[in-house]
């Protein structure tokens, strides 16, 4: 069963050929029986999953609900789930129970899917390997000595070993296509402000943004109708109308115009990937697309300005964890700054500490200009040359990540080869645009992911563009071992 599309599983379910309980149950105990190997899951919540199983049983006997009524997914632990445990994978979080639930978390409810539980992250959102998490480190169920990346590398790994139907990420400078790239998924973010941030604990506000990860474009199309949208409880959610992604998924890509930056083709790209992802775009060639050399100049600039905009952003953010209201606090503080700082110092994980830190500093009186102010204006310019790139053509084209899954431990004592696979999707976050990373010829036996980056609000072009690949390739379906 858990080799099917959403769309074949909800027939399924529809027809009677299994029911939403047993659909559940067999997701469970793919969790049971393979999470001890990977830790994609930091809570799995089986009771709750079970009554909301019976309860899409009852919706689609009586002939109701939707194509998403029953389906079991996961969501990262970075999204409030009500009376269930929300971490962001920090032990500033280990006991935090929301109170509410995030919009994503709501609104697919509402579509009547199934939460199986919660998955593993980096701490706060913060990494791109999944080994900053509280939790432990999360493997690649295609080799489980390598990363799944980061920071929705559970996610990432609970969709390659198909322990979910589908799961949710969020994605700040990559961290929905590069995990989706690294574990041979389909992985879309979205347009900052097509889906709210209601309930979904802050990072980088300016930045962050959610998106569906799952096993083709088409089920990621479903996923994102769920919770994509307007929503008052987001200041930043736009009011833009929400299109139907999976009526445009058969358009003819004949005379698309595909734009290729020379910079994501530079010294850096591991040779084995870009031969991959070469051979992803002659695929579109054939398919009647036609390639225009694009340039996106400040492409080099990106790492640099998001390593100072999203700690500022995170400094401010994470300024509300003190031990007071909610989550860690030390035990027998002598006085209020011994309770800050303990509870901080012993809540807080090293890279967490060390954003929080260059944050604090760039934003200090005496940098702010020389930082934090000049990083704004070269947003602007990595900004504008997007806008310039799409006065040319509908949509661009190049690697997700320089190279394919590294080894564990590899880059974790050294932050700055960490941050560097991040630099073909963190400009994207910097413009707010969005981007979908699908699977392409595997390089010795790892994932490869083809990113192909659209104008605002363009989801429905990405999908289209990305199922079109997935209808003349097999990549996507291909499964690690023992899955
Ligand atoms: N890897 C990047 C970071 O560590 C991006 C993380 C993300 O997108 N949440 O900040």
């Amino acid at each position: 069963m858990h080799n099917k599309s959403i769309i074949r599983l909800s027939a399924g379910l529809r027809s009677g050929d299994f029911s939403s309980v047993e659909l559940t149950r067999h997701y469970l105990q793919r969790i049971h029986r393979l999470d001890k190997g990977l830790n994609s899951f930091i809570t799995v919540t089986e009771e709750q999953a079970l009554a909301q199983a019976q309860t899409a049983d009852k919706l689609l006997a009586a002939g109701e609900g939707g194509v998403l009524t029953g389906i079991p997914i996961a969501h990262k632990d970075i999204f409030c789930t009500q009376g269930v445990r929300t971490s962001c994978g920090s032990r500033m979080l280990d006991d935090f129970i929301s109170p509410y639930d995030a919009t994503v978390v709501e609104r697919l409810a509402g579509a009547g899917v199934v939460m199986l539980g919660k998955t593993n992250m980096d701490e706060f959102a913060m990494g791109s390997s999944n080994e900053t998490s509280y939790y432990g480190a999360v493997k690649n169920p295609w080799n489980r000595l390598k990363v799944p990346g980061g920071s929705s590398g559970g996610s990432a790994a609970a969709m390659a070993a198909r322990l979910c139907a589908a799961a949710t990420g969020t994605d700040t400078g990559g961290s929905i296509r590069q995990p989706a790239a690294l574990c041979g998924i389909t992985g879309i973010k979205p347009t900052y402000g097509r889906v709210s941030r209601y309930g979904m604990i802050a990072f980088a506000s300016s930045l962050d943004q959610a998106g569906p990860m799952a096993a083709s474009a088409e089920d990621a199309a479903l996923m994102l109708q769920a919770m994509a949208g307007f929503d008052q409880r987001d200041s930043t959610s736009m009011q833009q109308q929400v299109p139907d992604y999976s009526g445009t998924l058969n358009d003819s890509l004949q005379g698309l115009k595909i734009g290729i930056p020379k910079e994501y083709f530079d010294a850096g790209l591991d040779t084995g990937v870009r031969q991959s992802v070469e051979q992803a775009i002659k695929v579109y060639t054939d398919m009647g697309a036609e390639l225009r050399e694009v340039t996106l100049p400040n492409t080099g600039l990106a790492v640099a300005t998001y390593y100072v905009v999203a700690p500022a952003e995170c400094s401010s953010n994470l300024s509300r964890f003190d031990g007071v209201r909610f989550g860690y606090r030390c035990k027998d503080p002598v006085d209020l700054e011994d309770l800050y700082k303990r509870s901080r110092a012993e809540g807080f994980g090293d890279e967490v500490k060390r954003r929080i830190l260059i944050g604090a500093y760039v934003l200090s009186a005496g940098y702010y200009d020389a930082y934090y102010l000049k990083a704004q204006k070269l947003r602007h310019l990595i900004s504008q040359d997007f806008k310039q790139a799409f006065d040319e053509v509908d949509v661009i084209m190049g690697p997700t990540s320089p190279t394919t899954a590294f080894a564990m431990g590899e880059k974790s004592e050294d932050p700055v080869s960490m941050y560097l696979s991040d630099v073909y999707t963190i400009a994207t976050n910097m413009a707010g645009l969005p981007g979908i990373s699908i699977p392409c010829a595997p390089v010795d036996g790892m994932p490869v992911g083809l990113q192909i980056i659209g104008n605002y609000f363009d989801e429905a072009r990405l999908l289209n563009v990305a199922h079109q690949f997935q209808q003349q390739t097999q990549w996507h379906q291909q499964l690690p071992e023992e899955v």
